[in-house]
């Protein structure tokens, strides 16, 4: 589980829409070193609102540009990794690197991306083929075998947290839930335009507006594509994918590992799931030979074979048609793009601006080949130095976990010392791999985007499947050096923080010690707890599922968290939604215990000393200071929604008041009864 959920996967599925928030203000992020104290709100009182006290006036004086759904740090610090990926991209293709080699693909794709004039003039060319080959289908058994051809390794449950793909159904490669030595595939449902089944099933007049406008979204993309009857065929797709949406897994019970735990051999797709013709679907997919899968929602595989059986052939072509062209919108003719921006980035996310296509053009190699960038990202901004400081953080809180681990009085011997041994054997890597990806299947040409996208999702699909049955390398990465985010692999037991989130002001080598454990301490302390958090507790020191906590602790753990999950109950970002605390609880309880880990690491750096005071504000004031301007950020309203129905995390703001469960944030605020944030302290959550 990573530390935010970037909204980048449409964007990077879709090539044309882009969530993800960057501030076009602060060419630099951070003018002094230490907290900001220019973005704070003085007048409000910390134990009142400590999300305004921290952040107030970055928020008044900060307008969210029209191409972006959201602004915070994450997305300021992603501005800088961005604008560096393409001063490096640039370099590259002026250094004119030989033939085949990565960097040769790294300037070809790029280059190629932003070559509009091309796929104006190529117009539905590279197209045409595909939707002939759809518009060939006989059968429901080559319609099986078609649906198998557009498997793709694009889901992932337990790393970058992606539920998500508009194929029927998503391949994930990773350790074997009942043996973490050799890599296994994991299946997972698909099949929707939109992001989540409640986009179809809720009555809200938010969601059926968005219907409306979906539907008629459809209808326009297949009209330019030169179909006929559009409307009749995209209320029939609508139809269908509203039955989908009936069989598909809540994120909430998607995060549940032991409902996923379900291993299908090939024999039994047919006798569970009757209706699709498996035998070719797999047989389409280049998978047929693997004799096993952990089929992650049961019910939807069900459900969904079902309706390849129970809906007409030409609606499934219709469907097959409209998410190809959709999934293609971006290096389509600007009149596929536009179309496709009008909905997912004016209605479902309110911006009003599509990003700068050299932004989009990054986005796109960062998808595609981006340890190729990555690794000569990693060289020029992160210096052994700064390695080495952050190794020294990251032991510190290793060691703060140890400790609150012994000192735990509700937990068994047993379970504590099988703790001590997950921390013993994380891996956690700083910065960059050790290895990077070998893109050498994946040909690149220098006109031809459309293809260069095919040919790169075909290739990183095959590299996947290539490891199945392979044994694990415990120290792959699951995110590329320029990334601004953090991860824990939970079936690997390791950690990853990119080079690119360790820099102001996140981290800030001549910051004082309080700010930079406010800050990029708690985001560590933040992945360490997801080694025991709900997730974290089923799979061992080796990351294999096993429930390794005894039943009392488990009942002491679930009753805490389900205390929280119902603090997070009464958040109402908007009159008519309210969080759901427990589809955000791993996420809630990793920051609690964070901070908690973060702030005895900070005490811990001090040595007795006292800390240096910053503007009139204490170390431990720094701290919290700094924890809750992390948070910092500005949605539109139509993100927010979107945020709360499909993120595991909680909006930021509530992140950063879930400081009222540490109790050294009482003392550090003088906050009182009678403040709003204010928790008796029988209601304030500890966890570890
Ligand atoms: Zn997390």
């Amino acid at each position: 589980m990573n530390v935010i959920l970037q909204s980048l996967k449409f964007a990077v599925l879709c090539l044309a829409t882009f969530t993800i928030a960057v501030s076009a203000q602060n060419a630099s992020i951070t003018e002094t070193h230490g907290i900001a104290v220019a973005n704070m709100d003085r007048s409000v009182k910390p134990g009142d609102d400590f999300y305004q006290f921290c952040n107030g006036e970055w928020i008044k004086r900060t307008e969210i540009p029209p191409d972006r759904a959201e602004v915070d740090v994450f997305s300021r610090l992603a501005d800088l990794s961005n604008k560096r990926t393409a001063d490096l991209i640039e370099e590259i293709a002026k250094s004119n690197p030989p033939a085949g080699s990565g960097q040769r693909k790294v300037a070809d794709l790029f280059n190629s991306y932003m070559d509009e004039a091309a796929i104006e003039t190529k117009g539905l060319a590279p197209l045409r083929p595909h939707l002939d080959a759809i518009a060939a289908l006989h059968d429901k058994r080559e319609l099986a075998h078609a649906l198998g051809e557009t498997l793709r390794a694009d889901v992932d449950a337990l790393n970058n947290t992606n539920f998500y793909t508009s194929n029927l159904f998503g391949l994930w490669v990773a350790p074997g839930f009942n043996d973490s030595e050799h890599y296994k595939a994991y299946l997972m449902q698909g099949g929707l335009g939109l992001p989540d089944r409640e986009y179809y099933l809720s009555d809200s007049e938010h969601m059926r507006k968005l219907r409306a406008q979906f539907q008629s979204h459809v209808s326009k993309i297949l009209k330019l594509a030169g179909f006929t009857d559009t409307d009749t065929r995209a209320s029939r797709i609508l139809e269908l994918e509203h039955a989908i949406a009936q069989t598909h897994r809540s994120l909430a019970d998607n995060e549940d590992i032991h409902k996923a735990n379900n291993t299908w051999t090939q024999a039994d797709f047919s006798a569970k799931a009757p209706g699709l013709n498996w035998t070719e679907y797999f047989r389409g997919a280049g998978i047929d030979d693997v004799d096993s899968f952990i089929v992650w929602q049961p019910e939807a595989f069900t459900g969904e074979s079902a309706l390849v059986a129970s809906t007409a052939l030409d609606t499934w072509k219709d469907w097959l048609a409209f998410h190809l062209i959709e999934a293609y919108a971006g290096v389509l003719p600007k009149s596929f793009a536009d179309e496709r921006f009008a909905f997912f980035g004016k209605e479902m996310s309110g911006t009003t601006q599509q990003r700068p296509r050299w932004q989009r053009g990054v986005f796109l190699v960062d998808g595609l080949l981006g340890d190729a960038v990555g690794q000569v990202y990693a060289q020029r901004y992160f210096s052994p130095e700064a390695k080495a400081q952050a190794q020294a953080m990251v032991a510190n809180l290793i060691a703060a976990f140890r400790k609150r681990i012994e000192a735990l009085s509700w937990m068994d011997p047993a379970t504590k010392a099988e703790a001590q041994a997950k921390l013993s054997t994380l891996y956690v890597g700083i910065g960059y791999p050790e290895t990077w990806h070998d893109y050498s299947s994946f040909e690149v040409k220098p006109d031809d985007i459309f293809g260069n996208i095919w040919r790169g999702r075909l290739s990183d699909y095959r590299r996947e499947v290539a490891r199945l049955g392979k044994p694990v390398d415990r120290k792959e990465w699951s995110m590329t050096p320029q990334t601004v985010n953090a991860v824990n692999l939970p079936l690997q037991n390791g950690l990853n923080f990119p080079a690119a989130i360790l820099q102001p002001p996140f981290f800030d080598p001549l910051a004082p010690a309080a700010a930079n454990y406010g800050a990029i301490g708690t985001v560590i302390g933040h992945e360490i707890s997801h080694t025991f958090d709900t997730e974290g507790s089923a799979f061992d020191s080796k990351g294999r599922v096993r429930n390794w906590w005894t039943s009392a602790d488990l009942k002491h753990f679930e009753t805490a968290t389900a205390q929280l999950a119902a603090q997070y109950d009464t958040y109402k970002p908007f009159p008519d939604i309210s969080l759901n605390g427990r589809q955000t609880l791993g996420e809630n309880i990793a920051d609690v215990a964070g901070i908690a880990a973060a702030y005895d690491g900070y005490k811990a750096s001090l040595g007795g000393k006292t800390a240096p005071t910053q503007d009139g504000f204490s170390g431990d004031q720094q701290f919290f200071i700094a924890f809750g301007q992390n948070w910092g950020s500005k949605t539109r309203d139509a993100a927010l929604r979107q945020e709360v129905m499909t993120d595991p995390h909680a909006p930021a703001e509530y992140r950063a008041a879930t400081v009222r469960n540490i109790d050294a944030w009482y003392a550090a605020f003088n906050v009182q009864p009678g403040e709003k944030l204010y928790l008796a302290p029988p209601d304030r959550v500890r966890i570890w």
